[in-house]
């Protein structure tokens, strides 16, 4: 990944937040809510946006770049919306689940910016109810001086250029040995054949041209790099030239690791005492996160926050906030995928992709692995690296937005050793934690990490694949 957290700028943030709540005429809306946070990002001028909607029987969350260009951002934001409505089509004709909601995540990645050329690669996974989950890759590439798409063809120097890609990805890819054994080299040769259809996904890092074979198209998804050296002649000069002339900013760098201040270490528990552990889901939020932070600190409680990979990516300061204030930060996967649905490749990526992007932050990998849905397998338990802590109290605060509604469940439901679920990127969910905290301190409870209520019963590095609940292992 190009989008590294340390590189994020953190000097310049402004945050433009637009809530609206909508009844609509067939009811189906529930609440909309379009935020709009605008960062300046590794690359100067370019900055992020992100679109959260949650429907009745859907949800989306769609991360994409947003320039100076206007060209540019129309077509970005075209092609977006052709996603978006593409997913509330086929989510509107699931056959109803009262379990799982569709659900779509796109996210993006900018794998190379320079003067001339912008190459942005949109991750697209979607969940519908009866079907297994689907990812998907997608590319964009602008000229930015024409602020036009470039296509494979508008990017080769002549005719014989494709033969050449094709040549290059067909030496490259036999003689992978380990994707072989997922394919046949019948299918590699039909889908490395040199025809612009088999080359449409493609983009470009800061080394490298990266094709992108698409799933079944080879057998298994496959990214292939091409160095730039071997490009010369292949590539157009123009494009040869500005491929080395990547812009970056650099110079603000967040510290690669950071110590816990003073008096923030964990504390021993004592047996007989009352503990919970409050855990929250899905961030970091701009706003609901800090927000959640604030209040724990007046109440002097400690939590678990099960991050999303991707949004790490976002908010790194954040995340060292959390970790700064002696929160426990745990992984949620990269991008909320069902890891029941992965491959097994798919499934370490997930895994070892968010553990890298917080220990580059906290200097220590995640504590533990809150799988996406509470979903978790053998298979899930051999490659965690660490505890699966699902909860015992769910406050459904996703669902209802009602903060009275979530300080009820918890108040109704925690008992010693609780593990509360809860989203911090819920507003609702933010607003009830406050008396929430000022409750439960009344009933003599005290609020703690996973890790530590795994304490109480020994050693949480010997948990490492174990499940929880709550403070018991199955
Ligand atoms: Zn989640």
């Amino acid at each position: 990944m190009k989008w590294k957290p340390v590189l994020l700028s953190l000097a310049v943030m402004v945050t433009l937040t637009a809530c609206a709540e909508k009844a609509s005429n067939d009811g189906e809306m529930k609440n909309n809510h379009v935020q709009t946070t605008v960062k300046e990002s590794k690359y100067p001028g370019l900055e992020i946006e992100t679109e959260v909607g949650e429907y009745k029987a859907y949800k989306y969350a769609i991360h994409f770049p947003r320039t100076k260009q206007s060209n540019i951002n129309s077509a970005i934001k075209s092609f977006v919306n052709d996603q978006k409505e593409a997913f509330i089509q086929e989510a509107k004709s699931a056959i109803p689940n009262n379990k799982n909601d569709s659900a779509l995540l796109l996210d993006y990645d900018i794998s190379h910016s320079s003067k001339q050329l912008l190459s942005v690669v949109f991750t697209s996974h979607i969940d519908v109810p009866g079907k297994t989950g689907s990812d998907r890759i997608y590319t964009l590439n602008f000229d930015r001086q024409t602020e036009k798409l470039i296509t494979i063809q508008s990017l080769l120097n002549d005719d014989s250029s494709l033969q050449r890609i094709s040549s290059i990805a067909q030496y490259n890819i036999l003689k992978n040995s380990t994707f072989m054994k997922r394919t046949n080299p019948g299918l590699v040769m039909e889908g490395t054949k040199a025809e612009m259809a088999n080359y449409g996904t493609f983009g470009f890092s800061d080394h490298s041209m990266d094709i992108y074979f698409l799933k079944d198209q080879l057998g298994p998804a496959y990214k292939l790099q091409i160095a730039l050296d071997d490009l010369r002649g292949i590539v157009k000069d123009s494009y040869m030239e500005t491929l080395k002339q990547v812009i970056t900013n650099d110079t603000e760098l967040l510290s690669a690791t950071t110590g816990r201040k003073n008096g923030e270490k964990p504390f021993p528990l004592v047996p007989g005492q009352k503990y919970v552990a409050l855990t929250f889901d899905d961030g970091p939020h701009h706003q609901w996160t800090p927000y959640i932070l604030d209040t724990l600190k007046r109440h002097k409680a400690k939590a678990t926050f099960f991050v999303l990979g991707n949004r790490v990516e976002y908010y790194p300061a954040i995340v060292k906030r959390e970790f700064d204030e002696g929160h426990e930060i745990g992984s949620h996967s990269w991008s909320h995928p069902k890891l029941t649905n992965l491959s097994r490749q798919e499934l370490v990526k997930q895994i070892n992709q968010t553990a890298a992007s917080i220990a580059k932050i906290t200097g220590q990998t995640p504590a533990a692995l809150r799988p996406p849905y509470g979903a978790f397998n053998h298979e899930v338990q051999q490659m965690a690296n660490a505890p699966i802590v699902n909860w015992s109290v769910d406050t459904l605060d996703w669902k209802s937005h009602n903060q009275t509604a979530i300080k009820n469940i918890v108040l109704n439901r925690t008992h010693n050793g609780s593990i509360v679920l809860m989203h911090d990127i819920h507003e609702a969910s933010a607003l009830a934690l406050d008396s929430i905290l000022t409750e439960l301190a009344k009933r003599g409870y005290h609020f703690v990490t996973v890790s530590q209520l795994l304490q109480l019963q020994g050693n949480p590095g010997n948990y490492v694949g174990s499940a929880f609940y709550n403070g018991k292992s199955f």
